[in-house]
Parts: structure tokens; sequence; C-alpha cells
């Protein structure tokens, strides 16, 4: 696919019905492209509002990139409930039949906003589903694992993978310093070097919870979820060379298929199924549920189909739709529940704040991100309202006096009734890394063996990245893939120091 200009501009061709280009404050202008000065070359006159509120403004045009996934694209959709899943949950919006509008943006995690979508990365595959009850996102990822399950990891896992403080150079010896140092990473970093780490497009990669959740129903009962979202596309990657080579001649490359599928009305979807695990069996599964690290086989919880997420209206403006969708783990509706996966309690804390941070403690009123419903007047103020901030309501609520706001009505459904029982001793966390960690990349090590040329792939697509690493982390990286296959390690030495001398 070669670069090209994807759409055409919008041109108002009506010129007695297009309207009259003013400054900032609605006054109409002479003349947009003349700046007011004295004379012919004399200096500019500061009375010139038009000029220096646009001087102003194109000095303000970027808000802060995020710090992770930067780069993204997204689109509208639709969610439909296609299958009873009532005994699991009472969420309405899971209900059979029911159908909601939604938000999806896809990204790339570690490179900054203008790096290529062919990047070997994760890719985030967020949500937003619009509901009655309010807004739901589903902050998930192209892969069903992460790099670590003690969030306070995280800061220093990203540095690794992103740039050299002195250099400012993605630098291989500290990425591979960290991975091989904490091998809870391995599963994922295996999912990555495997060919799904290039997938060849937005369309064609699966979107997993990864973490567990929990559906709940009003009676009190609960089961923990796992939620997959399997591609009707089929599955599709580029290989290593193709990805390095896209990246130069078309670093949008991704962006521009979803936009131009989108636009011909090819609308991609995916299939949504879950795992289920009832209290009593996580209590004896051979993994802890909550360990982000770990996938739960399907031969053991299979997966069950509930729904279909297809996306099939592109945005009309990037900045106001795209780069301003603000998702959070922490947004959920009654009937689906945070589990107590460190990684996933981090997150409910971190990605509002992000949000604070990027766009206001009003993001939630900008168009993309603002619930079908919303009445809350004891939040009120803030930093760009430009709502009318409920007018004169009470800002706070009273059971006592009449004159003050009592609300209509609440929900019938808390979300704390459903938790688990919680007791122990206040404890450092960070799980120490045992041989259970290893089961289940040796799992995956054989399923790339079950399809042609994937594990020759895997060895490549390491030693290609690792070659330019230091030899001492060069070493303890062999290490940690012969905890794998003492053959993968082998090949993966070979092969690198061999790059290596080149
Ligand atoms: P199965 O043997 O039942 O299925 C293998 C799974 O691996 C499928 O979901 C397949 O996806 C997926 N897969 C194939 N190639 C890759 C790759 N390069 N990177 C990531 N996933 C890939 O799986 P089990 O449940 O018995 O687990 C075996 C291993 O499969 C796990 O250790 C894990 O690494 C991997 N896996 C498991 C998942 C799960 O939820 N159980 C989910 C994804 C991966 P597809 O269906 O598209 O072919």
């Amino acid at each position: 696919m070669a670069p090209s200009v994807v759409s055409q501009p919008t041109v108002i061709s009506d010129s007695d019905n297009a309207p009259t280009y003013t400054a900032s404050n609605g006054c109409p202008v002479f003349n947009p492209r003349a700046s007011q000065r004295v004379g012919t070359d004399g200096p500019l006159l500061l009375q010139d509002f038009h000029l220096i509120d646009l001087l102003a403004h194109f000095d303000r045009e970027r808000i802060p990139e995020r710090v992770v996934h930067a780069k993204g694209a997204g689109a509208y959709g639709v969610f439909e409930v296609t299958d009873d899943i009532s005994d699991l949950t009472s969420a309405k919006f899971l209900q059979k039949g029911a159908k909601s509008t939604t938000f999806t943006r896809f990204s790339t995690v570690g490179g900054e906003k203008a790096s290529p979508d062919t990047a070997r990365d994760p890719r985030g595959f967020a949500t937003k589903i619009y509901t009655d009850d309010g807004i739901v996102d589903w902050v998930f990822n192209n892969t069903p694992v992460f790099f670590l399950r003690d969030p306070s990891k995280f800061p220093m896992f990203i540095h690794t993978q992103k740039r050299n403080p002195q250099t400012n150079l993605k630098d291989a010896s500290m990425f591979w310093d960290y991975l091989s140092t904490n091998q809870e990473s391995l599963h994922q970093v295996m999912i990555l070097f495997s060919d799904r780490g290039t997938p060849y497009s937005y369309r064609f990669m699966h979107g997993y919870s990864g973490h567990t959740f929990k559906f709940v129903k009003e009676d009190g009962s609960y089961v923990y979820v796992q939620i997959h979202m399997e591609c009707d596309q089929g599955i599709r990657n580029f290989d290593n060379d193709t990805a390095t080579k896209i990246a130069g001649e078309n670093p949008d490359f991704a962006t521009q298929d979803l936009f131009e599928a989108i636009e011909k009305g090819d609308y991609p979807s995916w299939t949504v199924s879950l795992q289920t695990m009832t209290p009593e069996q996580a209590a004896k599964f051979r993994y802890s549920v909550f360990d982000l690290t770990k996938v739960w086989p399907k031969a053991e919880f299979p997966l069950r189909r509930f729904a279909k997420l297809t996306l099939n209206r592109n945005p009309q403006n990037y900045f106001a739709e795209v780069e301003q969708a603000a998702f959070s783990p922490g947004h959920l509706v009654p009937g689906i529940e945070p589990s107590a996966d460190p990684v996933l309690q981090s997150r409910l804390f971190s990605y509002n704040d992000t949000h604070r941070h990027r766009l206001g403690v009003n993001y939630l009123q900008i168009p993309v991100n603002k619930p079908l419903a919303v009445f809350n007047p004891v939040e009120r103020d803030g930093g760009m309202r430009v709502d009318g901030n409920y007018g004169p309501f009470p800002n706070y609520q009273s059971t006592k006096c009449p004159m003050r706001y009592q609300p209509g009505s609440f929900t019938t459904m808390s979300t704390a009734k459903h938790n688990e029982t919680w007791s122990g001793p206040a404890v450092d966390l960070s799980p120490e890394v045992t041989d259970l960690d290893y089961e289940q990349p040796r799992a995956l090590w054989k399923v790339l063996g079950r399809q042609k040329g994937q594990q020759e792939n895997l060895i490549y697509n390491v030693a290609t990245h690792l070659a330019a690493a230091d030899p001492a982390v060069q070493q303890q990286t062999f290490v940690m893939f012969a905890r794998v296959d003492k053959m993968l390690g082998e090949k993966i030495k070979d092969l690198t120091l061999k790059l290596a001398k080149k």
C-alpha cells in the first residue's frame, strides 16, 4: 500500500453559504493573510488582535503526548450482544440483543506520535462503549499477557523500552537487560518477538482483556472472566524485514489501512468471547488469576462467544476524537467489576490521572468521552468547564433539608457488595520468578512449532534485535531463552553472535 492522501480536504464551493472568516472573537477579518504594521516596512502593531491571537493559539496547539500509546488511530462502531450471558452478569448492555455505539482507538506502545505503525511492539486495543448506564472502557492489548505483574516496575520497564537518557537513542542493552533480569516478562517477550509482534495492521489482530475482571449479578454472585476479541479478518502479520521496510516507506501504514477500509465500507469486526472461572476454580487454579503474565488454557476454560464489535465510521477530526479520546479501565458500569490484579488496580488510578494532566479535570465533557447521560452536580467548576456547570443547582446533597438537592434515584446495584474478603499483613508484593513462569512460554514455543516457519522467525526476530546489545546482556538473555528450550537458547546465541560480528 503506497502512502497516499486518503481523503480529499473538505471544499466549501457554495460561496454564498460559506461562513465569513472571523477572528476568534467572531469579528470579521478584512484580510486574513495580512498583518497590521506601520507604513510599508515598519514594525507590527500589537493592536492586531487577529495576528496576536493566531500566533498565541498556534503556540499552544500541542497538548502533552501520551507517555505510552502515543501513536494511534481510531474509529466508531457498534457492539452487539449476540448470545445470552445473563447467567453471568446483570450488566444491561451485555444482555442478548443489546446494541451500543463504540469508539475504538488502536495504538503502538513505545513509540512517539510520529513513530512507525509497523514497529515491533504490543498494540493497544481500547474500546469505549457508550451504554445507558455510563461509559465502559475496555482498555485491552493485542496480547493476552503483559511484561510484569507488579505495577511498581512499570515506569522503569517503559524507560528501558524507550530512549537512553543520554543518547536519546533506542538502546538494545537496556531493553534486554531489563527483560532478562525480570524474567516474568518472558511470556510476553516470546509473543512480541513472534510475528504477532508486527501485525499487518490493526484490522488483523486479536484483542484481550489480559486482566481478570469480574462479571457480577444482582444477587451478589460473581465469576472471574477473561475477555477475548478474535478478529474476523483472520490474523495477518508482517515478517521482521518487511515490517522494517514498510516503517521507512509508509510509517502510517496501519492508520491508513484502517481509515481506507472503513471509508470504502469494508468494516472490520471482532467476535467477542469470554473465559470464565468460579471463585472455587480460581482457588484451585495452577496460577493466580491475578497474575497478568499468565493465560487460562483454553482446553480447561473454553471460549464462550457473546458479542460482535464492528467498526463502521471514521472520525471527522483526528485531534478532537482520537487524540482526545480518554480511556480508563476504571470506567465500568454495574455488572462488571475490576479484580484484585495489582496491575489492573494501579491502572484504575493511572489512566484517569493521565487524562487530568493531558486534557484537564473536565476531560469527560469532551464529546468523544462524554457519557450518554451524566448527572453529578457535586463535581463542579474546574479548568475548561464549557457546559452550563449545572446552573443554579445545589452542589451538595442533603437528606434532611427538602430545599437541598436529593437525587431522583440511585442505581439498585452496588459495585461494592460483590467484593471478596481480603485480610493479611501489609507486604511488599513482587512475587519471585519460579519454574511456573517458564511453563506458558514453553507452551507457546510448542504452539509456534505447529505453524510453519514460526519458531525460526522467533529466533531470527530476537537475534536481529539482541545483536546490538552489550555482550554481557546478550549472555544473560541466551540463558533466559534456554530455560524455555535448550535448542532455542542455542540457536538464538549462534545467530546473535553471527549478526553481532557483521
Ligand atoms: P491453545 O493451544 O488452545 O491455542 C493456542 C493459542 O495461541 C491460540 O489462541 C492462538 O491464537 C495463539 N497463538 C498462536 N500463535 C501465537 C503467537 N505467535 N503469539 C501469541 N499467541 C499465539 O492454547 P492454550 O490455551 O493451551 O495455551 C498455550 C499457549 O498459547 C499459551 O501458553 C499462550 O502462550 C498462548 N495463548 C493462549 C491464549 C489463551 O487465552 N489460552 C491466548 C493467546 C495465546 P489463534 O486462536 O488466533 O490461532
